[in-house]
């Protein structure tokens, strides 16, 4: 299993400003990529078209992601600050990969990816 997530500094910097938007509320993206042999490649960022922001990620409505294979995770966004999943987000298994983004959501230090055993990946932004 890939343990880096190689991710454009474009899309950080969108999934970053749309948190920074929606604070104190939590900001919720889909991820879109492909698993290659050096990682997992994130290609696009999707907003969902369900999401209901601010109620707490552990409402997220994981059975209701779109029959997409190209979604590899999902990014949400802590207004806390914490970068650890919470006890919510540790029920999530519905993707590879979720990427968490703190307040201030100044820029790479952060953000923090995880697997879906809750283990924290490498994050490569290029
Ligand atoms: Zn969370």
């Amino acid at each position: 299993m890939s343990s880096r997530v190689i991710l454009k500094s474009e899309l950080l910097e969108m999934i970053l400003e749309g948190a920074k938007r929606l604070h104190p509320k939590e900001s919720i993206v889909l991820l879109r990529g492909k698993v290659e042999r050096e990682g997992i490649r994130v290609s696009d960022v999707l907003i969902p078209p369900f999401a209901t922001y601010g109620r707490g990620f552990s409402s997220f409505p994981g059975h209701m992601l779109p029959m997409d294979f190209s979604i590899v995770g999902v990014a949400h966004s802590h207004p806390s600050g914490s970068l650890k999943p919470s006890v919510g987000d540790q029920n999530l298994s519905m993707s590879r990969i979720m990427l968490i983004v703190g307040f201030p959501y100044a820029g790479k230090e952060n953000a923090r990816v995880y697997n879906k055993q809750g283990e924290s990946l490498v994050l490569e932004v290029i």
